[in-house]
């Protein structure tokens, strides 16, 4: 397995096969549309820079590589980082558009089961690269994984999928600090580090990490900001984390808990009904 082919292969024959792909609805329909693959080089600058900006727990993928693999350390530009995207169906994206301020039961499964699925195919691209030669890691499947408080973005995780995808390729923040990606924004991510030569995704807006939202590019859009029932999403501050985290908590995974059965904590009503839901926002262009 030495090709970027070969690795998209593995990911897609695992999202189509895998029973746990799964809304686990009568329907039977899956939790995820088709995935999407990017690779960034282990010692791209950005991640550093990221570490810098967000807090020194924030590993990079040497650090995340070193944690499972002690006594065979690699050093960072021998690293790739395989990054994917998981996009939300049109049918949760359809349901999730006509609620205003409790997800709907599609989206509320997909963050339940289909974070799930996610957790697996992590684990299995990482067991499928290492048992063919290419030692790999999911980073937030390492026992260490967790959140700390960073001084500039609130609580934060010491490997961030939604980085790691900015660095490999697949899109830039919006107002509301989800990712915008050439298949929008109503997705989810994963990744592995491995121990592997592969030809690094062009990033096609350069480092500029907010290029494709409207409000940073252009000062228009924030239908982000509307679509927010807990105001957790201004113009003139972006996202504030304390107010959705109280948000989720408080009210929707309650609701969740109660009414569909599912856990976690979903929400997600700032990625649907706006601009870059589906795409990249066609007016950047
Ligand atoms: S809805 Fe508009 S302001 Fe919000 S992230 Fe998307 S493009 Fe940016
Ligand atoms: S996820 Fe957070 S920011 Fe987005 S709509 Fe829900 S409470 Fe608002």
């Amino acid at each position: 397995m030495d090709s970027v082919d070969e690795i998209e292969k593995v990911i897609h024959d695992f999202w189509d096969s895998a029973p746990s792909n799964s809304l686990h609805l009568a329907s039977g329909e899956k939790a995820w549309a088709e995935p999407h693959v990017a690779i960034a080089r282990g010692d791209d600058p950005l991640f550093r820079q990221n570490k810098e900006s967000i807090g020194p727990f924030l590993w990079t993928p040497e650090e995340a590589y070193a944690l499972a693999f002690p006594e065979a350390p690699v050093p960072a530009a021998a690293l790739r980082v395989i990054s994917y995207v998981l996009p939300q169906t049109p049918e949760t994206k359809i349901d999730q558009g006509r609620e205003k301020e409790i997800p709907a039961e599609r989206w509320a499964r997909s963050r339940f089961h289909g974070e799930k699925f996610n957790c697996a195919l992590r684990l299995h691209l990482a067991k499928t690269l290492t048992q063919a030669g290419h030692p790999a890691v999911a980073p937030e499947r390492l026992p260490g994984f967790g959140y700390q408080q960073s001084e500039t973005f609130g609580l934060a995780s010491n490997w961030s999928e939604r980085h790691a995808a900015f660095v490999a390729g697949h899109g830039t923040f919006g107002l509301s600090d989800a990712l915008i990606t050439p298949w929008g924004k109503a997705v989810r991510f994963g990744s592995v580090v491995a121990h592997i030569e592969l030809p690094a995704t062009e990033r096609v807006y350069g480092d500029d990490h907010q290029a494709w939202c409207l409000w940073y590019a252009r000062g228009t859009c924030g239908a982000c900001a509307v679509r927010c029932p807990a105001d957790a999403i201004t113009t003139s501050a972006g996202h504030d984390k304390q107010s959705c985290l109280t948000y989720i908590r408080e009210t929707t995974a309650p609701y969740a808990t109660k009414n569909y059965g599912t856990g976690a904590t979903p929400c997600g009503l700032c990625q649907v009904k706006i601009p870059c839901e589906n795409q990249v926002p066609p007016a950047l262009f």
